[in-house]
């Protein structure tokens, strides 16, 4: 992953959530200019029929904050009431990563979350992350 750059990418996660931990590989990774980036809407739908596996997406801000956009908000929220589960929010900036948990009725940060790279045995990132989605 590049530590900054003009670029906007984005990643689905797939994985499991166990006991309010999210622990997600990275997958199907995209790049484009800020705001357009996407994404699959094919990619993300396939693999959650094939596999019921997709538990969020990460993305980075170029702009450096580290919170969802109100258009972060809004497509998280129609993901959560399109698979009918809570889904993590990973954002990227710089070296930080900060996880919010997205539910039908908003969302939370993430008491902790890390993104660790490939390596050591991990052929993809490793994102996560611990919390618990509103009820
Ligand atoms: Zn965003």
């Amino acid at each position: 992953m590049k530590k900054s750059s003009f670029f906007e990418e984005s990643w689905i996660v797939v994985g499991e959530v166990i006991d309010d931990v999210w622990h997600g590989r990275l997958f199907s990774h995209r790049q484009g200019k800020p705001a357009e980036v996407d994404v699959s809407w094919r990619a993300v739908l396939s693999r959650e029929e094939r596999f019921g596996d997709v538990i969020g997406f990460l993305h980075t801000h170029p702009s450096g904050l580290l919170r969802p956009s109100a258009r972060d908000e809004r497509t998280m929220e129609a993901w959560c009431s399109c698979f009918g589960k809570p889904l993590l929010c990973g954002i990227t900036a710089g070296k930080e990563t900060e996880g919010f948990i997205f539910s039908a009725d908003g969302f939370v940060p993430a008491k902790k979350t890390a993104l660790f790279p490939t390596g050591r045995g991990r052929p993809r990132p490793t994102l996560i992350a611990f919390g618990m989605a509103l009820k």
